[in-house]
């Protein structure tokens, strides 16, 4: 691949003079990067990337300075996968799952690429989340879904159902091929009309037909065509809306990225009572905490623990 290549980046787009607005998003070093740090099974790295990509496809869609997060929580093989995206486009991902129901899943349904149902067969029943943090002094924004549907994608359109928000149709495809995961994700919604304004009839009727027609021209997309790392994002975009008079956008690039440091370990640590901190020592006679997210490890010695200690200490 040449390095001229950007892989992962947010293409935002609108169509039919702006009545529709959407983005296409491509992640490839972003999800390798997230599930080579864990090492993950398949299926795992599988749900992990496409909840990866819908967050960052949710995330753009929101104006918002500071983390938004989307996370599941079910009772299938896999439990709980969280995904977090700043405003500045870090994102990063951890799953947690059971392995010996993971295999036990897969198997009854013979093999990973016969997982059609993957929500209900890998994740379960549960829901679906996202929060909005934009700091201590702000609300934070909520919002839930039930895991309904085969697929993540399924119950991101169940969640914009039910919640009243913007009509939205959303499509996304994963690959791991080459030792690489990629995903990608594409998304068009119909915009409200400008406050005070109002259409005719017929004018309702023509945005209406305008509408379905944006969604049965997204839904031919293949996956090959929104995967393809040598398919430019704004010439698949050209291929599917070139006459419903699209505009593209500068695109955004989306990056690995974790918040964790020593000094936030540091931090954490400083909670427990030094008798403690004793206890969590492995054989070779250190603390060590490992990032959940990156799994980048932080190791404290002897040393480190007892200036962790003089710093505790009441000043003279
Ligand atoms: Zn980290």
């Amino acid at each position: 691949m040449s390095d001229a290549v950007v892989t992962d980046q947010i293409v935002p787009f609108m169509i039919d003079h702006g009545a529709f607005r959407g983005r296409l998003v491509r992640l490839d070093d972003t999800v390798s990067t997230i599930v080579s740090r864990h090492n993950y099974p398949e299926p795992v790295a599988l749900m992990l990337a496409e909840t990866a990509v819908l967050a960052v496809v949710l995330a753009d869609s929101l104006k918002y300075d500071g983390i938004f997060t989307l996370q599941s929580r079910s009772d299938g093989p896999i439990s709980q996968i969280v995904v977090d995206v700043t405003s500045g486009g870090d994102v990063r991902g951890v799953a947690h799952f059971d392995e010996a129901r993971l295999n036990a899943a897969v198997e009854k349904a013979g093999g990973i690429a016969a997982l059609g149902d993957r929500v209900p067969a890998l994740m379960g029943s549960g829901y679906l989340a996202f929060t909005v943090d934009q700091g201590p002094e702000t609300d934070r924004y909520q919002g839930i879904t039930e895991l309904t549907g085969a697929t993540l994608a399924d119950c991101a359109h169940a969640y914009f159902r039910q919640s009243e928000q913007l009509e939205t149709a959303i499509k996304m495809a994963t690959v791991h091929e080459g030792g690489r995961w990629r995903a990608a994700g594409l998304m068009l919604q119909r915009m409200p009309l400008p406050s005070g304004a109002h259409l005719s009839a017929e004018d309702e009727e023509t945005v209406e037909d305008a509408w379905r027609t944006g969604v049965v021209l997204m839904g031919s997309v293949t996956n090959e065509e929104l995967l393809a790392p040598d398919l430019p994002p704004t010439d698949v975009l050209r291929r599917l809306f070139h006459s419903e008079g699209l505009k593209a956008y500068d695109a955004r690039h989306p990056h690995f990225g974790c918040r964790c440091s020593r000094e936030r370990v540091v931090t954490a640590l400083s909670q427990f009572p030094r008798a403690e901190l004793e206890t969590m020592k492995t054989d070779a006679g250190v603390v060590e905490v490992s990032c959940e997210f990156c799994n980048e490890h932080y190791p404290f010695t002897d040393a480190d623990l007892d200036a962790m200690d003089a710093d505790k200490a009441p000043k003279q």
